[in-house]
Order: C-alpha cells, then structure tokens, then sequence
C-alpha cells in the first residue's frame, strides 16, 4: 500500500513522536523521497518540535518545598486572623469611645 499526502499529514505527529510500526514507517519515508512538499513539511515540523522539546525548563523543587509552603501559608493565615480579630477589637473600643462621649456631650449640652 502506497503512502498518500492525506496519510502522510495524518500520521506525521506519530511519525516525529517515533511511535510508527517500521512498515508504516518506511511507506512514509518512500513518500518524502517522491514528495517534495511531504518532505518539507516533515523536515520543517521536526525542527520545530526539537526546537520546543529543546525550549523547556525542568525545573526541580526541593524536597522541603511543599513542607516550607504549607508552613508559611498557616503562618499568613493565622496572621490574617490576628489582624482581623485586633481591627474588630479596635473598632469596638473606638465606638464605645465615641458613645460614651456622645452621651457626655448630649449630657452637657442640656446644661449650657
Ligand atoms: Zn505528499
């Protein structure tokens, strides 16, 4: 069985991921050699799928990392909550002030 150009750009990806059975393999490569476009487009692919195998990172954590992490988001939190509970605190001091003075103005002003 021949290789098509419509075979040959459906199987390319599994063609470059080197996942083809030799036989498919060898059709395909027998159509690049009669198919210039094919060819190029291969060639042009492959290039362009080493060049973005070639462009990614692996980058490694250590091993304390999720441990570190975790630590420092219990921290954040509990420091949140403190935060929150003392504005709270605040805000009610501050309005018991301000009733307590209210009150003595309202108080005072009947007197003058
Ligand atoms: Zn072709």
């Amino acid at each position: 069985m021949s290789c098509t150009c419509d075979t040959a750009r459906l199987v390319l990806p599994s063609y470059l991921d080197g996942e083809l059975a030799a036989r498919s393999r060898q059709e395909l490569e027998d159509h690049f050699a009669e198919c210039p476009l094919c060819s190029f487009e291969a060639e042009k692919s492959g290039e362009w799928l080493f060049n973005l195998r070639n462009s990614i990172q692996v980058h490694n954590t250590p091993p304390c990392f999720l441990e570190s992490l975790e630590k420092n988001l219990i921290e954040s939190l509990s420091r949140i909550r403190r935060a929150r509970r003392d504005f709270l605190l605040q805000a009610s001091i501050w309005a018991v002030i301000m009733a307590i003075v209210g009150s003595a103005v309202i108080f005072l002003a009947d007197f003058l």
